[in-house]
Parts: C-alpha cells; structure tokens; sequence
C-alpha cells in the first residue's frame, strides 16, 4: 500500500492505483501513535482497548480496487474524530468551555469529543484539561482529519456526481459498563449503522448486509450501533452522498488482551477484500 499523503502522528490518504470509483472508507480509530503530551495516568493497556485496532489494515485492499483509504494515526482516546465538536464534558475542564457545549450520550458515558474513562470507573487522567489544550487537539487532529475526508468526498462527488463512504470501526465482543447496551453482552460478528435509514440508501446497508450473510457473518442492522459524527456529517443520500458505518467483532481477527492479531486475520481480511471489491463494483455501476 502506498501513502499519497501523511500528516505525521494525524493521518494518512492512500488514494486509489487505478480506475478510480466514488467510493472512501476511513478509519478514525485505528490510530495508535500516542502523543507525547498525552500524559494520561490510566494503563496504557487498559486504554488501548478503546482502539480499533488494525481496522485500516482489514480494508487496505480498497486503493487497489479503486477507493481512497483515510485513516487516523492518533488513538481515539486522546481525541475521537468521530464526535461532534460540542460533545464535551465540562466536569473533564480546569476553567470554562469558551464555545457552546452539546454533551450528548457518548460524553455521558464516559466516551465523548476527550475521553473521561478508559473503561467503566477508570479515569483517564488524574488532573482536569486546560481550553488551550483542548483546543490544541481539536485544531491539530480533528479539524485536519475532517477536512481530508471532506475534500476526498467532496472531489469524489464533483467527479462522479455520487459517493459511497464506509466508516470503518471493530468493537469489542462482550459489551461493557459504558455501551448502551450494558455490560455483559455478546456481540454480532458485524453492525452496520445507518442512523436508521437516515445516512445512505437502504441499498447499501442492504447490499453489505447481503454479502456478508452469504459469508455465514451474524449481520445486525442500527443494533447496537447506529453510527455517529462521522455517517450524520456524510450521509446526505438526497445529494447522493451514502454513509455507512461497519462494526466488525474483535474476535474475529484479534487477541483482545494481547492485541496480536489472531489465527482469523487473514481469513476476515479476504472475506473484506472481497467486500471492497463488490462495493467497489456497486460505486461503479451507480455513477450517474
Ligand atoms: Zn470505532
């Protein structure tokens, strides 16, 4: 895989080889070049399992079957792009949020824009954040990982008049105390989430849905997870522009607690290949 383009320790694009289709899938979470100052005070193990670890790695066949590749190389828990902007929590703040604030479910739970617990009861830091350090993470990570998916969407659309964006995540495979489902639950081995038929046509969630049950994967629909910033901001499906959020269980292609990769790596990832390679086609034939 070859990297068009990289901001070191942000992200990177790796656009496609050849026969272009409107088609990107990014990764925000897969990142795991953890900043210098992220002076948390949690485990660094304990806080690595809020990774997606690998995610962009599942879907690296994409540039080759014509779809441009985004992904984070920050983690997740130092700043999610997958978050609204206001979704901060004021408690996290040494002095007052000088922008308007919408804390939403996520930040309630722990997980919003600047992460509170690494796990259920385990703070990430021992201090409250500064705004300026706040903001520094917003105008350094997030902003610059928007606004690459944004110019990759909006390029892909000029051209071909539509664009298929898959928003790529793992989850873990027993639910804990900070999913909205609670703790203790087993998971599918795929959720797509499409904000209940709101962020691409049912076509697409269909046609994913499809594939991956002929492959004999448990497929759930918007259950528990029905996508979040990242579809909301690109599924306008009246403007031809469809977003789709895939959920893959860890299990089928990590160790959980080691984070090695398992023996069903290279299994799932075939079975993705394929899956880039028919939703490449399916971009294809719908280029209006
Ligand atoms: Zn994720």
């Amino acid at each position: 895989m070859s990297t068009s383009h990289m901001i070191t320790g942000v992200l990177f694009r790796t656009a496609p080889r050849e026969g272009e289709v409107p088609l990107v899938f990014d990764s925000p979470h897969s990142g795991t070049d953890y900043p210098e100052d992220f002076d948390h005070t949690c485990p660094r193990a304990v806080l690595r399992t809020a990774e997606d670890t690998y995610v962009h790695e599942l879907y690296a066949a994409a540039p080759a079957h014509g779809a441009t590749l985004i992904g984070a190389l920050f983690p997740r828990s130092y700043i999610d792009a997958n978050r609204h902007i206001a979704d901060i929590d004021q408690a996290l703040l040494a002095e007052p949020w000088p922008h308007p604030l919408n804390p939403g479910v996520k930040t309630k739970l722990g997980m919003g824009l600047i992460r509170r617990l690494a796990v259920p009861k385990l703070p990430v830091y021992s201090r409250k954040l500064g705004v300026a350090e706040v903001q520094a993470r917003i105008d350094r990570y997030y902003h610059p990982y928007h606004a690459e998916l944004q110019t990759a969407a909006d390029r892909l659309h000029a051209r071909f008049g539509s664009v298929w964006h898959v928003n790529c995540h793992s989850m873990k495979s027993v639910s804990n105390g900070m999913a909205a489902e609670g703790p203790g639950v087993a998971r599918a081995d795929f959720v797509l989430g499409d904000r209940d038929g709101t962020t691409c046509a049912p076509e697409l969630t269909r046609f994913v849905e499809k594939f991956l049950g002929k492959r004999g994967y448990d497929v759930r629909i918007n259950d528990p997870y029905k996508g979040v910033e990242l579809v909301r901001r690109h599924g306008r499906p009246k403007q031809n522009r469809h977003s789709l959020q895939i959920e893959v269980n860890r299990k089928l292609y990590m160790d959980e607690e080691s984070f090695e990769r398992n023996a069903n790596f290279a299994k799932l990832k075939a079975d993705l290949d394929a899956l880039v390679a028919a939703l490449a086609r399916f971009a294809r034939e719908r280029v209006v």
